[in-house]
């Protein structure tokens, strides 16, 4: 049996008595990418707020790596190994690409090598290397304000893996890009994949068709279905919780 990077076992988020997530059970394995969809509402963003820490479950308990999160601090989980990219970009727009995610990564490294200023070497390969894995070494050296919409999530995604943390979580990475940076994105995730765990979050079927391998649907803060996109997709009860959402 695999090794399972993150559990969570009957979580219950209630807010005043109202069930964002309702005795949530879920399990990934190291190395998987998931994608986890569902109607908005569902309980989500509430999901990912439980793995960071930032929402307490009222009930039960999640695991990342088999070690219990229970009452640990985001930045002490954060420290784990979760790194989580918001919807919105947070990259500093008045550096280049290249800063950003210099400063991204010495933030991580001991405050030594920091004190003495200069990334090493090594790290500007690995700098490098991510530049090119975002697509961006071309654009390397502009402020990062000139990037598109599509570039700029691209470079915080890189920000992300600079920290290199052991699990991903990706809330909504392609809400409001057009087609092809909405490809471009998926590409990225399918690359990082080869070596990352990925939690993604989507609406987006196309998208989800690009990249899927499992797929979670949650709804009213519930594992509805899980199984391949087609299993999903052709699933009677998520055709009905989405049938209300279609006219949007
Ligand atoms: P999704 O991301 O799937 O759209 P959310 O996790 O954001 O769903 O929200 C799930 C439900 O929980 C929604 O009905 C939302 O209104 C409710 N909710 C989320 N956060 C809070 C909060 N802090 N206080 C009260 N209700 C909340
Ligand atoms: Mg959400």
């Amino acid at each position: 049996m695999n090794a399972k990077i993150l559990e969570t076992e009957n979580v219950t988020v209630s807010f005043d008595g109202f069930k964002a997530l309702n005795q949530l059970n879920f399990s990934m394995d190291l190395g998987e990418l998931r994608v986890v969809i569902g109607p908005n509402g569902a309980g989500k963003t509430t999901f990912l707020d439980v793995i960071t820490g930032k929402v307490q479950p009222t009930i039960g308990r999640v695991l990342f790596k088999g070690k219990n999160l229970r009452s640990l601090p985001e930045h002490q989980i954060a420290r784990l190994g979760i790194g989580r990219k918001f919807q919105t970009p947070r990259i500093y727009l008045n550096l280049t690409p290249r800063e950003n995610l210099e400063i991204t990564s010495n933030r991580n490294k001991n405050a030594f090598s920091t004190l003495f200023g200069r990334p090493d070497a090594a790290e500007k390969n690995s700098i490098k290397g991510l530049l090119e894995t975002i697509g961006l070494t071309i654009k390397a050296d502009i402020p990062a304000t000139l990037l598109s919409h599509g570039e700029k999530q691209r470079l915080e995604i890189g920000m992300l893996v600079a920290q290199s943390p052991d699990l991903l979580l990706v809330d909504e990475p392609v809400a409001g890009l057009t087609d092809e940076e909405t490809y471009n994105i998926g590409e990225l995730l399918l690359a990082l994949a080869q070596n990352h765990s990925i939690l993604v979050i989507e609406h987006d079927m196309e998208f989800v068709r690009q990249i899927a391998r499992k797929v979670t649907v949650l709804h009213e803060g519930s594992v509805l279905c899980e199984g391949s996109f087609e299993e999903v997709q052709n699933d009677s009860r998520v055709i009905e919780v989405y049938l209300g959402q279609q006219q949007e």
